[in-house]
């Protein structure tokens, strides 16, 4: 789960991180009080909060001298759609004069199975641009769970950014206030960029990004609580009330398959005869009519979609609920794109049967399933 940056930065001040004052505005009235009541008449930033990353570049960052221009930049940037995502919010902070960027971040590393800190003294822009152009520029330590970042783990990565003791040990601290947030969350993901030096040499974090572990929100309501889902994608917000396991991908062919790994499966075969799909989506394994209901509902809601394709493999899931759901879903929204379903196992023949009297046919062969949708979805 994505937080806001307002959000993030909750977190890390609650930890000790320093950051600039900042508040939330809806409105461009009141990014204007907000400017005025922390700006002192100076210059403020105003940002566009949303679940993406480059805002900077798309737009949704603004300088503005002052409340009226902040008002002003708060109107533009509340308009704006950036990566596909509305703007609702934005965030106002006084402006910091920076004398140089770097890059701090925790991420979850599955080769190291550890959470990895990254640093680079090349900051404020895309760290997957620095690792392109220039990944000498990043030093990493992956951070043993038994005794969390060390002092001289964490100084040792601080003199990699600066060559000052003073700003060496800021930045140690404040990599060390990180870890610990990303332990108290359970994030996935935990970034600074950029964390700046002012002129007058503090260091200081200008923007938040945490991406928590979807897996920890159970027994951590209070972080669940954040979820904002105006800010999501509208079909990952219905296929998670539905109880489905869904991600919306580029392609046409659209995939509706029982089981994680069948739904890779899939997805790969697509890849092979020269198709893209256009979502992973796992219907779980008991799956009722419903399910399956909600799963065509959410699928024929992408207009990139040209073609529809059933891989189900019976087990617990019994083919019949699963032939039920696709017409009760298609006599209720009719498909504008060709349906391919491929069933085989438990209750396949009551499956063909109740396909078949609605006028669907059904395959059993996988391959030949994925080759038809893939021809069809051309
Ligand atoms: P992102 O593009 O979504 O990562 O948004 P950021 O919050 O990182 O802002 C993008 C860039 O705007 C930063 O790298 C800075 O160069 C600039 N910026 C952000 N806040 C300030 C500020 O307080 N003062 C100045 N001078 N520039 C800022
Ligand atoms: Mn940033």
């Amino acid at each position: 789960m994505n937080l806001h940056e307002y959000q993030a930065r909750e977190i890390l001040q609650r930890h000790g991180i320093p950051m600039p004052a900042a508040a939330v505005a809806a409105s461009p009235e009141e990014a204007r009080a907000i400017a005025a009541r922390l700006g002192g008449g100076g210059k403020v930033v105003v940002k566009a909060q949303v679940h993406a990353g480059g805002r900077g570049k798309a737009g949704g960052v603004k300088l503005a001298s002052g409340a009226a221009e902040a008002a002003a930049a708060a109107t533009q940037i509340l308009g704006m759609t950036i990566k596909g995502l509305p703007v609702h919010k934005v965030l106002v902070t006084p402006a910091a004069e920076i004398a140089s960027e770097s890059y701090v971040g925790i991420i979850v590393d599955r080769a190291s199975q550890r959470p990895v800190l990254m640093v680079s003294p090349a900051g404020g822009i895309d760290i997957e641009q620095v690792a392109a152009q220039t990944p000498q520029q990043i030093y990493r330590l992956a951070i043993d769970p038994r005794f969390g970042l060390l002092p001289h783990q964490a100084l040792g990565l601080g003199f990699k950014l600066y060559p000052g003791l003073g700003a060496a040990r800021a930045a140690a601290d404040i990599m060390q206030k990180l870890a610990a947030a990303v332990y108290a969350v359970g994030a996935s993901l935990a970034e600074i960029n950029p964390l700046v030096t002012t002129p007058d040499g503090a260091v200081v974090a200008l923007d938040a990004k945490i991406v928590v572990d979807d897996n920890e929100l159970e027994r951590r309501p209070e972080i669940a609580a954040l979820r904002d889902a105006t800010a999501e994608a509208p079909s990952e917000v219905a296929a998670r009330k539905a109880g489905l396991t869904f991600i919306k991908l580029e392609g046409t062919v659209g995939c509706c398959v029982n089981g994680a790994g069948l739904a890779m499966a899939t997805m790969d075969l697509v890849k092979y005869y020269g198709g893209a799909p256009a979502n992973f989506l796992d219907i779980g394994g008991s799956s009722n009519p419903q399910k399956v209901v909600d799963a065509l509902a959410i699928i024929t809601a992408d207009p990139n979609v040209k073609a529809i394709l059933f891989n189900i493999f019976g087990g617990i899931t019994r083919c019949d609920d699963v032939a039920n759901g696709i017409v009760q879903a298609t006599s209720r929204f009719p498909l504008r794109v060709p349906l391919i379903v491929r069933l085989t196992g438990t209750n396949e023949r009551e499956a063909v049967e109740i396909l078949t009297k609605a006028g669907y046919s059904a395959l059993t062969d996988m391959d030949e399933a994925v080759k038809q949708a893939v021809e069809r979805a051309a």
